[in-house]
Formats: C-alpha cells, sequence, structure tokens
C-alpha cells in the first residue's frame, strides 16, 4: 500500500484518472477526465469504475480540459459525496467548461436519436447541463504553493504546470502509519517555457515517484517565430481587402493570439487591425484570466504595472450576441475573425467559414493541431469542396497554417524539467501520450537520467510501497 491505478490516459491522451487506495480504505483520484475520440474509448465513459463514487472521498483536479475533469460531473450524477481540489482558476474555468460539455452532450444525444446511429437506445447524454451546474458545488479552490490536508495521512500542494492558466502539477505527501513517508507528483500536461502570459513549468527538485506526461515525447516544437507568418498572413490578406478566420481553442490559445497580436501592433510589424474574438467562452476565459495575476508570467505583471492591457490590441470586439455574430458576415472591412472551436467541428468558426470559405480574398489560418475526421484537418488538406451546416460550398479561399502554438512541452522541454529533480525518482510512470510517444520519452530518460521508466496499461494497478 498505497495502491495506484490507471484509469485513463494509458496510450492515449485522453480520460486522465489516476485512483490512490490506501491502507485504511481511503480513496483519492488525480484527476477525472472524459474519454474523447474514437468510438472504442469513448465507450469507456459508460464503463463502471473500479471503485463505487461514494467510496471515494476525494479527487484532485491538475487543469480544467475536459480530458482531465470532463467526467467528474457524471460521478457527481452517480454518487460521489466528497471534496473536489483545484486551483482556484481552475475552479472558475470548470464553471465555464462543465456545463458547456454538459449541453454539447445533450446535444450529441439529440442528433444520434434523431439520425438513428446510437447502439444505445436511446442515446443519453453522460450528463446534463444542468447536472453539470450541480456538479460545480463540490470544488474547492485551493492557493499555489500551500500545502493543504486531505485526512491524518494525506496532504498535497499545487505548483503553476504552466500548460494553460490554472494548471498545476500535484505534489503529492502520504504519511500512512508503520510506512515511510512516499511523495508522489503528478505532472499534470506540462506546459512549456518561455511562452506569452503564463509562468514557465515550476521546477521541481524532490519525488519519490512521478506520473509524468507524454503528448511530444517523440517531438520537438518549431521554434520558429509566429509573428512572421502571422505578419506575412495578415499583410498579404489586408493587401487583397480580404477576412483572415483563425479557428482557436477558446482557453489559452486566443488569449495568447490577442498578446501576441498586439505585440505587433506596438512593434508596428502589422498596423492597426479590427480583431473580432468570436466566442463567448473565449470572452468568459479572458474575464478569468485578468481576474487571476496569479496566473500572469513575469512579463505580463510587468505590463499591467505599467498600465498596459496586455490582451488590448487596438481595435479588438468581444462577440457574445448571435446578432452581432451574424453582422460580421456582412462587414466587408480587411479584418482578424477569431472564433471556436480549433477544429472546426462546431461553434461560431462554422458560420464564418460558410459565408467567407469561397472568396479567394479571405485566409483561413490554422494555429492548432487538426485532428484526422475533423472539417479543419479536410481544409488543411487542401480540399477543393466541403459541405458546412449540411451547405456545399467551394472552397477558393487561402489556407495557412502556424505549426508553433502548442501548450504541451515537446520532449527536450519535459527532460529540461526532470533535471530539476536532486536525486533520481524511484519510477517515472508514464501516461498521456500515444504509445510511440510514451515509448519515445521513456528511451529518452532511460538515456540522459538512467531511471526507472513504467508504461502502465489501462487498468493496470501497481503497490507503489513495492516499488524500489
Ligand atoms: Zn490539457
Amino acid at each position: 500500500m498505497p495502491v495506484l491505478q490507471f484509469l485513463g490516459a494509458t496510450g492515449c491522451v485522453t480520460g486522465s484518472k489516476y485512483l490512490l487506495t490506501f491502507r485504511d480504505g481511503e480513496r483519492l483520484m488525480v484527476d477525472c477526465g472524459l474519454f474523447q475520440g474514437p468510438h472504442a474509448l469513448r465507450d469507456r465513459n459508460w464503463e463502471p469504475l473500479s471503485v463505487d463514487s461514494e467510496k471515494l472521498g476525494s479527487i484532485i483536479l491538475t487543469h480544467a480540459h475536459l480530458d482531465h475533469t470532463g467526467f467528474f460531473p457524471r460521478l457527481a450524477k452517480i454518487g460521489f459525496d466528497g471534496k473536489v481540489y483545484a486551483s482556484e482558476t481552475t475552479v472558475d474555468l470548470c464553471g465555464i467548461l462543465w456545463p458547456d460539455s454538459g449541453k454539447i452532450q445533450e446535444e450529441d444525444a439529440m442528433y444520434a436519436n434523431k439520425e438513428g446511429y446510437t447502439k444505445h437506445k436511446p442515446a443519453l447524454p453522460l450528463y446534463t447541463e444542468d447536472e453539470a451546474r450541480t456538479a460545480l458545488r463540490f470544488l474547492r479552490g485551493v492557493k499555489y504553493q500551500t500545502p493543504t490536508h486531505i485526512s491524518k495521512n494525506l496532504s498535497f500542494t499545487l505548483y503553476p504546470a504552466g500548460h494553460i492558466l490554472g494548471s498545476c502539477l500535484v505534489s503529492l505527501d502520504i504519511h500512512e502509519p508503520g510506512e515511510a513517508p512516499l511523495n508522489l507528483l503528478f505532472s499534470g500536461d506540462l506546459g512549456r517555457y518561455n511562452q506569452p502570459i503564463t509562468p514557465d513549468p515550476t521546477p521541481i527538485d524532490k519525488a519519490d515517484l512521478m506520473v509524468v506526461e507524454s503528448t511530444y515525447g517523440d517531438r520537438l516544437h518549431d521554434g520558429t517565430d509566429p509573428k512572421l507568418k502571422l505578419a506575412e498572413v495578415i499583410k498579404s490578406t489586408f493587401r487583397r481587402g480580404g477576412t483572415v478566420i483563425i479557428p482557436s481553442f477558446a482557453v489559452g490559445r486566443t488569449q495568447e493570439l490577442l498578446y501576441i497580436l498586439r505585440e505587433m501592433e506596438e512593434e508596428k510589424v502589422i498596423p492597426d487591425i479590427p480583431v473580432f474574438i468570436d466566442s463567448p467562452m473565449a470572452s468568459s476565459v479572458t474575464r478569468v484570466l485578468l481576474a487571476h495575476p496569479e496566473e500572469h508570467d513575469l512579463e505580463m505583471t510587468s505590463l499591467e504595472q505599467h498600465g498596459i492591457d496586455p490582451l488590448g490590441t487596438h481595435d479588438v470586439t468581444f462577440i457574445r450576441s448571435v446578432e452581432e455574430s451574424k453582422a460580421l458576415n456582412t462587414n466587408a472591412v480587411p479584418k482578424v475573425i477569431i472564433a471556436s472551436s480549433g477544429m472546426c467541428t462546431g461553434g461560431r468558426v462554422l458560420h464564418h467559414l460558410r459565408h467567407r470559405v469561397s472568396d479567394p480574398a479571405n485566409t483561413v489560418l490554422f494555429v492548432g493541431y487538426q485532428a484526422e475526421g475533423t472539417l479543419g484537418r479536410y481544409l488543411k488538406d487542401g480540399a477543393k469542396e466541403t459541405k458546412i451546416h449540411g451547405e456545399r460550398v467551394v472552397v477558393r479561399t487561402h489556407i495557412e497554417s502556424i505549426e508553433y502554438f502548442s501548450a504541451h512541452a515537446d520532449y527536450n522541454e519535459e527532460l529540461r524539467w526532470l533535471s530539476n529533480l536532486n536525486e533520481p525518482p524511484r519510477a517515472v510512470f508514464i501516461t498521456h501520450g500515444e504509445d510511440a510517444a510514451r515509448k519515445s520519452l521513456s528511451e529518452k530518460i532511460s538515456t540522459q537520467f538512467k531511471w526507472k521508466t513504467v508504461l502502465p496499461e489501462y487498468l493496470q494497478t501497481f503497490d507503489l510501497n513495492a516499488i524500489s
């Protein structure tokens, strides 16, 4: 004892859930993520957990992304009655993301029933928007770098992870009677160094055991300055009298883009341009970001101290109402529209694409990964025509992409962060990556540090005191 079981993010990047069971029967889960993507994975959201939800005492969340928190409203629905700890910003973000997730679940179930393509009859949402809102009452906000006691044997401390606002590393201290104290560190999703807005991942110098993500375990980020391409795309599109549409995630990416656009205007790399953020969620997330100065890195804090709005380009409009969004369709002035979803799988970006993708004056600029099977991928791969909202549209617009943006550390950044440890951990469990990525990171850790690495399988359990 204690026993650690991997309930997700094993050989894939979704469903993060790590269950700890202690000698006295106490149970703790770190992260409570939804499985997303292919059917075979999503079906796991419906499998019974290896622990009854009412026997689960507490949960710690590393950050708000749904693949780390989006299963919780389901747990709350089926009887969870403990406490959920998270950074204060994560609590605020869950207030935005969970109800939205419930709404999408309801819409998907309704659509599946209408189209008759469900094997569950009738298709049901995992939880509804209302149930997601009800689940928010379990959340307890915790300050960074401040130890929190869960029980007489358990305490934890959160440190900024630099991945998205509110993201943290979880350092868990376990003191079971009759056993040596044990420190377990969870990386959650590890962020990058020298990024706008977010601080660097916090250096950690001691851990007995680690659970580390590996999304980019076999890749390095493109280090080219994104401003070069961004400036080129904006200037050439404006010369044609066109509009730049940027499909973008509402959490993190949109704010990062605004920060960079503001810098580019100040540096006179681009003229002052009209920017429209057409996403109610992005507007809400931006408010959360600005309300939490503890999330701002030194550069952003310094700007604020000098009275500069770090996200304030000269002419930026946050659009909430559908009417204002529709009005953009007839607005012929060259502009930048940033809208969700990032992979064009839904949201307001679809309306803008439908109206503008046939005009060669415009540009669609991708700033994030486009998964296979999404409209974003289809356009990025050069589709000549497509269907949006059931309407056939011919694609004549310019399609561009910038590979720079990512919220995950690449393998060099992971190794840099791990090199802060003063002593080797007893083992590093590698999760949250496709198999090729986690194997690659495992080899790199073994080669560089000679540490023991473990690639856990789905539902595999480990007695942590037995690992030497
Ligand atoms: Zn994440």
